[in-house]
């Protein structure tokens, strides 16, 4: 409820920043302070499942950011601002540091998801040693290979393709999931999806919520469904969130499924406490 109202209020601001420019700049200066501190930035944890089994297959860490005057502020507000500033690198350096300080916690509990999803922008993806520094953060934290994977859209990956290609492959090695987020959206040739060494196509959840409605949105599932089989990709449904959805996907045999249906972002603890809680042995 409070959040909510917090969420409201944002939103009020957000209006009125459009009619006053300074409002960024002061919205800004506040994502500069966090990310030199890192005062109000939490991870949230998205489950990620097997369609048939209802098995957890996985976690997507999303950034929160808590602002005491600003309030809750949504990622699709301040992401854009952080990458436009370049604050997005030590704040997605911050974000990996929680996310693998949390799962070096939960592997030490015996309860770590079989793998995390980091998100990754331009900016982040472009960085010379990017590959240097996940590399040292499996060895900081003690994490086993591919524990950690990435999301990246497809519009990162349209331009030095041979750089990507590196770049991909040296994640590949560490073992590390690669997904194009967002897939369906970009502008993409498609034939790039044979060069670059991916693992996983995630499918928009615009796709996925237009199933049952629009022919349009079933056609480019069945599309995506076929071109992964060919290229030997994995598919994963973004944003399903209802059970006549979860059963077309059936049709397409799209065995990973995330959305508010199966579980909303939670935080770590709520994550635990729901997904990973093992039994208590009791006597
Ligand atoms: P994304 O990577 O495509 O993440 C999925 C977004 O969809 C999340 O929004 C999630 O809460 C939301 N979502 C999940 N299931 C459903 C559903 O069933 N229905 C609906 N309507 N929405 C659903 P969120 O957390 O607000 O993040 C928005 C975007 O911000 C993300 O889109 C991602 O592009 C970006 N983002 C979030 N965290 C990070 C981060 O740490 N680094 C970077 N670079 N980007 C991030
Ligand atoms: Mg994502
Ligand atoms: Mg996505
Ligand atoms: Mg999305």
């Amino acid at each position: 409820r409070a959040k909510q109202e917090g969420r409201n209020t944002y939103r009020l601001f957000r209006a009125e920043m459009h009619r006053q420019d300074h409002h960024w700049l002061e919205l800004e200066t506040a994502l500069r302070n966090t990310a030199e501190t890192g005062e109000g930035l939490e991870v949230n944890y998205q489950p990620l499942f097997d369609r048939d089994s209802g098995i957890l297959q996985g976690a997507e860490a999303l950034l929160r950011w808590h602002h005491p005057a600003f309030g809750q502020v949504s990622p699709v507000d301040f992401i854009p601002l952080a990458e436009r500033s370049g604050l997005i690198l030590p704040l997605g350096a911050r974000l990996m540091r929680l996310v693998a300080g949390q799962l070096r916690d939960w592997l030490a509990e015996g309860l770590a998801p079989p793998r995390v999803a980091v998100n990754l922008s331009a900016r982040q993806f472009w960085q010379s040693d990017l590959v240097a520094q996940v590399r040292t953060l499996h060895a900081d934290y003690g994490l086993p290979r591919g524990q950690v994977g990435f999301e990246l859209t497809e519009s990162i990956l349209l331009d030095k393709q041979q750089q990507a290609i590196h770049t991909l492959e040296a994640l590949r090695e560490m073992d590390c999931r690669i997904a194009i987020d967002d897939f369906g959206t970009g502008y993409s040739s498609l034939s790039y999806l044979q060069d670059l060494p991916v693992t996983t196509l995630k499918i928009d959840r615009s796709f996925i919520q237009g199933l049952g409605e629009s022919l349009g949105s079933a056609a480019i599932v069945a599309a995506v469904t076929g071109l992964a089989k060919e290229l030997g990709l994995e598919v994963v449904a973004e944003g399903v969130e209802t059970e006549a959805q979860r059963e077309a996907l059936a049709r397409y045999h799209v065995n990973l499924i995330q959305g508010f249906l199966t579980g909303r972002p939670v935080t770590a603890e709520g994550f635990a406490e729901r997904y990973l809680a093992a039994e208590i042995p009791t006597g």
